[in-house]
């Protein structure tokens, strides 16, 4: 059963803005893949359609077999989401942020504690546990949002732009953790401007424009091409 499979979606959203036109895509279980395309292609409403965040007009998504359009709260427990847009209380500190997924995943109080300190250590931000989301640095708060995705240990990791507007060590250091995380086992799709992410990371590419995928295939294809 393929990590998500997305067969033909529409989204229109209220104003008639045609986002997403027909859009297909396969992301296989264990797969690293890249999503890419041009702004306002499509991209952040396909990952929305599939976290159940926004309504899908037409179309079917299913995460390892579940119909995220159904059942969207059951496809989410395998889902570990990484917004473009962070969504989160400003004033809580990363614990408190990571904490309340944790919850609302129903994960049992002493096996989150457990899971958190590992995460805090993981990304390093065991000297940052005191202070509010809106005093730490770009970097910081995106190590944050990677830890709340990760706290229910989801089998589909789904990244929009995870080193947008991050410091070169961040990236770097965020690379080699996702390198890992796909090497264990999560699938991964991510969206990204970087090129260099691209090519050290993913294995597979679909480029999507105006709410249609244009192209898609093995990394190296488009490498080596046009
Ligand atoms: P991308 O992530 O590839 O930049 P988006 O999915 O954000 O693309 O946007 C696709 C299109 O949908 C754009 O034309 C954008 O303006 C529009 N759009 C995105 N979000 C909304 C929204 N909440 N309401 C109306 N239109 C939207
Ligand atoms: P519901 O409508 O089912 O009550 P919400 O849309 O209010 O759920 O989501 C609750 C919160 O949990 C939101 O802040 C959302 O960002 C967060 N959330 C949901 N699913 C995930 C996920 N897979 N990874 C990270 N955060 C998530």
């Amino acid at each position: 059963i393929p990590a998500l499979q997305i067969r033909d979606l529409r989204k229109v959203y209220r104003q008639g803005n045609v986002a997403v036109d027909g859009l297909s895509l396969t992301v296989e279980e264990g797969d690293f893949f890249g999503f890419l395309g041009p702004n306002g292609a499509g991209k952040s409403t396909t990952i929305h359609c599939t976290t159940g965040i926004a309504t899908v007009t037409s179309g079917t998504i299913e995460v390892f077999g579940i119909d995220a359009v159904k059942d969207y709260r059951e496809a989410r427990r395998l889902v570990g989401l990484s917004p473009q847009e962070f969504n989160v209380d400003v004033f809580a500190t990363p614990v408190q942020i990571v904490d309340w997924v944790g919850g609302y995943f129903g994960i049992p109080k002493a096996e989150r504690k457990v899971r958190i300190d590992e995460l805090m250590q993981r990304f390093e931000l065991t000297e940052h546990l005191k202070k509010p989301f809106r005093a730490l640095s770009g970097g910081l708060k995106r190590r944050v949002i990677l830890a709340r995705a990760l706290i229910h240990k989801p089998r589909l990791l789904i990244l929009d732009e995870p080193t947008a507007g991050v410091d070169v060590e961040t990236r770097l250091a965020l690379w080699q953790y996702l390198a890992e995380l796909n090497r264990d086992g999560t699938s991964i799709l991510l969206t990204t401007h970087y090129l260099e992410e691209v090519e050290r990371l993913c294995r597979n590419i679909a480029i999507v424009n105006k709410g249609k995928i244009v192209r898609e295939g093995p990394k190296e294809e488009f490498l080596a091409g046009e």
